[in-house]
C-alpha cells in the first residue's frame, strides 16, 4: 500500500467514524403543506448520509432535557408559540453552541408577521412577538414591507464563496420557489446567498437576501427563505443547501457533498438485475427494491436483460418473469453467470421458467411448475387468495429470527421439487405443496426459490419484503 493510499484510507475511515449529526425537524403546523413537505426534508437529510434525523409534530412542551440529545434544530414551522419553558430551552440550546436552521414560513412565525392593516388577518396564527426568535433568525416578515413576485425558477448566487456552506458548490444554484423580498437583515447577520428579483414578474428589480447566518451566543443559526412546497423542496440545490446548512449549524463544518442523492446507495451495493416479462405483475413489486442502500437494483424485461455477457455487470439475478422456453443465446449467458459463482433468486411464477432446459430445472432452480402436463408429470395447479401460514424450516440466515408469515397468496400444487433441495419455508395449507421455499442443491453459486410473491398483499408485507431482501443478500454473499 503506497503512503498516499494509506493516508486516503485513514481519512476515509475517519470520515466513516464521524458521529452522526443529531437533528430534530420541528414541524406540525404551518400555512404551507407541511404534511407533504416534511418527509422531503427528512429524506434530503437522511440521503446526505451524515445525520440521525428525528421529527416532532408537537414541539410545545419540549424541555432542555429533550433538546440535550440534539445538535441542531431544523424549523419548518409557523404556528402557535411553544410556551415559555420550550422557548427558553431553544434560546439556551442555541446560545450554548448548538445549531438552528429556519425555513421559509418560519420568518413570520411567533408574531414575526407584523400586521399594520386594521382588520387584516394573514394566513396562519399571529401571536404576541417572541423577541428572541427575531434575534435568532436575524430578520422577520412584516406585512407592509415583505412579499414575493410570481413563483418561478431563478438563481441564488453565493455572495460569500468561502463560507463552508458555499465552498465546493457552484457559484449559484437554481430553486423553483417563492423569492421573498424586502427583508431587513439584522446588522449582526451575514448574507451568504442572494437572488435577483425580476421586476417583470412582480419583483423589486434588486438582489434579495435568500440565505443568511446569525451568531446567537456561541451558536450558529441560518435562515433560508426557500421551501414553499414539495416541488420547491425537490430541487437539487435546495436539498444540498438544507443538508449542508444543517451540518454547518450543528458543527461549524460542512462535509456533506454538494449533491444529495435522491436515493442513497452505498458504493459497494450489490448490483442486482431483476428480470421480468411474460407475466403481468402489480406495480408494488418494484417497491420491494427501494430504500435499501446496500441493494442497487435494476428491473429489466427478459429480452433486454440477457443481451450479452452479464458476469461483470451484476452480482445477483432475481427472476420474476415467465419464460418457458429459453433461447440458445440466453442459455449461454445464464450458464456462464451461474457457473461464475454469482447469486440467483427465483420468485413465485418464475419457477415455471426454462421447461426446455433440464440442466436449469434440475441443477439450478431445483424445481418446476408444470404449465402443462409433461410425460408422467401432470399439470401443476394454482389457487389464488389463499390465507396461509408459512413457517421457516430449520436454521438459515435468510429466515433467522422470523416468526411465521401470515400471507394471502396464490398457492401452487403438484410441482416437481428436487429431492436434493434444502427446504427453507413450508406451509400446511391444503391447496399448496408443503415446501414453498428452498435452497437449491447447485454448488457453484447460491440459488434461492421463494414461492410466495403473487401480488401487492405480499409485495407490501414487511416480513415478506425482509425475506426477499435477505434472500438477495445471502445469494450475493452478503449474509452468512
Ligand atoms: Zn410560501
Ligand atoms: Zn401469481
Amino acid at each position: 500500500m503506497s503512503k498516499m493510499i494509506a493516508v486516503a484510507a485513514l481519512l476515509a475511515s475517519c470520515a466513516l467514524a464521524q458521529k452522526p449529526v443529531r437533528v430534530l425537524i420541528v414541524s406540525g403546523e404551518n400555512d404551507h403543506e407541511w404534511r407533504l413537505t416534511t418527509p422531503l426534508l427528512e429524506r434530503a437529510l437522511e440521503n446526505a448520509g451524515r445525520f440521525d434525523v428525528r421529527t416532532t409534530e408537537s414541539f410545545a412542551g419540549a424541555t432542555e432535557k429533550t433538546l440535550a440529545s440534539y445538535d441542531a434544530l431544523l424549523v419548518h414551522y409557523h404556528g402557535p408559540r411553544w410556551g415559555a419553558e420550550t422557548e427558553a430551552a431553544v434560546e439556551k440550546f442555541v446560545r450554548s453552541g448548538k445549531g438552528l436552521v429556519a425555513l421559509h414560513g418560519a420568518s413570520y412565525a411567533f408574531g414575526g408577521f407584523e400586521v399594520k392593516t386594521p382588520g387584516f388577518q394573514p394566513t396562519g396564527i399571529v401571536e404576541p412577538i417572541w423577541p428572541e426568535w427575531r434575534k435568532m433568525i436575524g430578520a422577520w416578515w412584516t406585512e407592509l414591507k415583505n412579499g414575493h413576485g410570481q413563483r418561478h425558477t431563478f438563481q441564488v448566487r453565493f455572495t460569500d464563496r468561502e463560507h463552508p456552506l458555499a465552498r465546493g458548490m457552484s457559484e449559484s444554484f437554481q430553486p423553483t420557489d417563492e423569492l421573498y423580498h424586502n427583508f431587513t437583515v439584522a446588522p449582526e447577520s451575514k448574507v451568504i446567498g442572494v437572488a435577483f428579483d425580476d421586476p417583470k414578474i412582480g419583483g423589486t428589480g434588486k438582489d434579495q437576501p435568500i440565505i443568511w447566518t446569525v451568531a446567537y451566543g456561541k451558536g450558529r443559526t441560518l435562515h433560508i427563505t426557500l421551501g414553499h412546497d414539495a416541488a420547491a423542496m425537490y430541487e437539487p440545490g435546495f436539498r444540498a443547501v438544507v443538508a449542508r446548512a444543517t451540518e454547518w449549524a450543528a458543527t461549524g463544518n460542512v462535509t456533506v457533498a454538494p449533491e444529495v442523492p435522491y436515493q442513497r446507495r452505498e458504493p459497494n451495493a450489490l448490483r442486482v438485475l431483476v428480470v421480468t416479462g411474460g407475466h403481468a405483475y402489480d406495480s408494488t413489486f418494484a417497491s420491494m427494491f427501494e430504500d435499501q442502500p446496500d441493494i442497487g437494483a435494476f428491473i429489466a424485461p427478459r429480452n433486454v436483460a440477457f443481451n450479452g455477457d452479464i458476469r461483470k455487470r451484476w452480482d445477483v439475478l432475481v427472476f420474476y418473469d415467465l419464460t418457458e422456453q429459453a433461447g440458445d443465446k440466453e442459455k449461454e449467458v445464464l450458464r456462464a453467470f451461474v457457473e461464475s459463482g454469482k447469486g440467483v433468486v427465483v420468485l413465485h411464477h418464475a419457477i415455471a421458467d426454462h421447461a426446455n432446459w433440464p440442466w436449469w430445472v434440475e441443477e439450478v432452480s431445483g424445481g418446476r411448475y408444470f404449465v402443462k402436463a409433461d410425460g408422467a408429470s401432470p399439470m401443476s395447479e394454482y389457487k389464488q387468495n389463499q390465507d396461509i401460514i408459512v413457517r421457516p424450516v430449520g436454521k438459515h440466515p435468510i429466515t433467522a429470527g422470523m416468526f411465521p408469515l401470515h400471507l394471502w397468496e396464490e398457492t401452487y400444487k403438484k410441482m416437481w421439487i428436487s429431492p436434493k433441495a434444502r427446504p427453507l419455508l413450508e406451509t400446511d395449507a391444503a391447496a399448496s405443496d408443503r415446501v414453498v421455499g428452498w435452497i437449491s442443491p447447485y454448488e457453484k453459486s447460491r440459488v434461492v426459490y421463494i414461492q410466495p410473491g403473487h401480488d401487492r398483499k405480499s409485495h407490501l408485507h414487511p416480513a415478506y419484503r425482509l425475506l426477499v431482501r435477505r434472500a438477495i443478500l445471502w445469494s450475493g454473499g452478503r449474509l452468512n
